[in-house]
């Protein structure tokens, strides 16, 4: 029997694999398709708005 690990990220709004979620919520799912997935944020919202950084002139 396979083993769903995806988790539904609140930001990107889409499924994700687990292992790129930064954190999982235990407490909230979402029901997609008839299936409940865990709610989570994944690792990118962490990164933030990528390298825009001004003040770390070269
Ligand atoms: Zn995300």
């Amino acid at each position: 029997m396979k083993e769903l690990n995806l988790v539904y990220c609140l930001y990107c709004k889409s499924l994700k694999d687990v292992r790129c979620m930064k954190s999982t919520f235990k407490t909230g799912f979402i029901q997609i398709q008839g299936i409940n997935y865990p709610m989570g944020i994944c690792k990118r919202e962490e990164v933030g708005g990528g390298n825009a950084s001004p003040s770390s002139a070269q």
